[in-house]
């Protein structure tokens, strides 16, 4: 598509976000909709995401979805609802996830250390897995694309322990496998967030689902004052991150790019450690 249209970026696109709920989720969801698209949201809770329906600018384009993003035959019947509902589907971001609050190999014995990492690697990586499988053949239809939420753990040490740095190594592997596998009919893109006010929790093996990154830290020790961080006085709000997904996911202006990544993490790496 050439030349440039009036309205939203995602006028008439249809968007499926996992862990939509709450966070950069929800976030995405609201901007995506102010954006001109329909946005379903898969999430733990009914009540919950229905709160977040119900509070939105528009939810007559909005459908929430309860489910476990380990389950594929949960995530397979949402991919259908939101068809039946919208029509079809052309974006999708997974990004439901957990975090291990910065629990170190010392930290752990080899029991817990298992146990967290099965719980949270099952979450963070075989949950965009999954998501990926169930979604792809609707994204080939339209010629769609897929927004993975990434981490400052994606690249750097610090932003968590060794189990959660991991699995966001790895969610960037798919990121470039995917993009490779699915072209040219699938754009495969990601935005690496940095440190955010969210709801982001914890495993439950390590007693830790009830913990809330935003509860646990004040500002200042998510990215505020922090030297290795040259925008450390940026914001932390979740919506204040949501530009590059909107970008990523337009055909009109990312219709060559795939692959990519978007490090919106205060310029962390530009000291070169
Ligand atoms: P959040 O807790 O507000 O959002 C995560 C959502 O995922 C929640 O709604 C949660 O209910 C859902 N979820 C968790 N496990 C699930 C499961 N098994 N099945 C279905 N849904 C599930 O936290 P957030 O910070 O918005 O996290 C979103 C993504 O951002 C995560 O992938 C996280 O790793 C990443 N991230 C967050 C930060 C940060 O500082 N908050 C930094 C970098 C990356």
């Amino acid at each position: 598509m050439t030349g440039i249209s009036g309205g939203g970026w995602l006028e008439g696109d249809v968007a499926f976000i996992t862990g939509g709920g709450s966070g950069i989720g929800r976030a995405v969801a609201d901007r995506y909709l102010a954006e001109g698209a329909s946005v379903a949201i898969f999430g733990r809770g009914q009540e919950k995401l229905q709160e977040v329906v119900d509070a939105s600018i528009a939810p007559e384009r909005m459908l929430a979805i309860a489910g476990d993003v380990r389950d594929t035959a949960s995530l397979h019947s949402a991919v259908q609802r939101t068809v039946e509902k919208f029509g079809k589907l052309d974006i999708l971001v997974p990004n439901a996830g957990i975090w291990d609050f910065n629990r170190s190999v010392t930290r752990l014995g080899g029991e817990e250390l298992g146990a967290t990492f099965d719980e949270l690697f099952a979450i963070n990586v075989k949950g965009y897995l999954l998501t990926v499988e169930a979604a792809w053949r609707e994204l080939v239809k339209t010629r769609g694309s897929i927004v993975m939420t990434l981490s400052n753990a994606s690249f750097h040490t610090a932003g968590g322990g060794p189990i959660y740095t991991a699995s966001k190594f790895a969610s960037r592997g798919l990121v470039n496998q995917f993009a490779y596998e699915l072209a040219p009919k699938i754009r495969v893109n990601g935005v690496a967030v940095g440190g955010m006010n969210t709801d982001l929790r914890g495993p439950e093996s390590l007693g830790l689902k009830e913990r809330s990154i935003g509860a646990s830290f004040a500002r200042s020790e998510i990215t505020g004052n922090n030297p290795l961080i040259p925008l450390h006085d940026a914001s932390v709000d979740p919506r204040d991150f949501t530009g590059s997904y909107v970008l990523l996911a337009s055909r009109r202006n990312s219709g060559n790019i795939t692959g990519q990544i978007i490090q919106a993490d205060g310029g962390i790496g530009v000291r070169g450690f």
